[in-house]
């Protein structure tokens, strides 16, 4: 099975541009993909949850909610987020480090929140592994999947590097590879934490060149690293299917 394990229906771009479920469900068919973790950034928690509950609903046996655990003037983001993952059935928790602070005091309630729920935080640190590190050390129970090996679309293998050996030192984090460019780097997380921790994503839909394509790319991207069958199956699917007991 294949699952996209990072897909917006509304992305961090500067138009923050959206996607309906049915582009997404329509991309996925068109690239093979079978399941995508669907959440939305760059809005209020309460909307993004809202989006990614009309698409679940929408498209139950295909996409897979994730909260957006942004810190919130208008209402209580904790309860927000509890009572999606306990009510509506969603899997995970978004942060993004663009629009909050990973600091103790305004992120740590979330992944604690998230230890106590059992489900995943996928972040996006943009980059700062130390900033990283601390909420993996301090929160054991909380598994954190970190986008894009550490940073989006990194050039400098030592950032890559950095993530790699932080998440060789805690057992709850795993490794997101989607907005990878230094491919090789995918094999080597394999390699040196194992499949069952790395989790492929398109970080879709992406109109260039087109939605279907790029994501036909994405997957393209960890097929041609002749991974062992097993690991390329895990990276692919199976090991976020066996994170999120789908
Ligand atoms: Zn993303």
């Amino acid at each position: 099975m294949i699952i996209d394990s990072h897909a917006h229906l509304k992305h961090g771009d500067a138009a923050h541009t959206e996607y309906l479920p049915q582009q997404i469900i329509a991309t996925m068919d068109a690239a093979g993909i079978d399941k995508a973790v669907v959440f939305g950034i760059c809005t209020t928690p309460e909307r993004a949850i809202e989006m990614a509950r009309a698409a679940a609903e929408l498209f139950p046996a295909r996409l897979i909610p994730y909260a957006y655990g942004l810190p919130s003037y208008t209402g209580d983001v904790l309860r927000m987020v509890e009572r999606a993952v306990r009510e509506y059935g969603f899997k995970g928790i978004k942060i993004h480090a663009g629009e909050c602070t990973l600091s103790d005091y305004v992120s740590d309630p979330i992944f604690a929140l998230a230890g106590d729920l059992g489900v995943p935080c996928l972040v996006d640190c943009c980059g700062n592994c130390a900033a990283m590190e601390r909420p993996a050390a301090k929160f054991p129970k909380t598994r954190i999947i970190v986008a894009h090996l550490g940073l989006y679309l990194a050039t400098d293998v030592r950032v890559i590097d950095s993530f790699i050996a932080m998440a060789e030192r805690h057992a709850n984090v795993l490794l997101d590879v989607s907005g990878v460019v230094q491919t090789w780097k995918i094999r080597e997380a394999v390699r040196r934490i194992g499949s069952p921790r790395i989790v492929w994503g398109t970080d879709g839909p992406h109109p260039c060149p087109d939605t279907a394509t790029f994501a036909r790319d994405e997957l393209s991207k960890v097929r041609a690293l002749g991974l062992a069958p097993a690991d390329e199956e895990a990276v692919l699917g199976g090991s976020i299917a066996r994170l999120l007991g789908i």
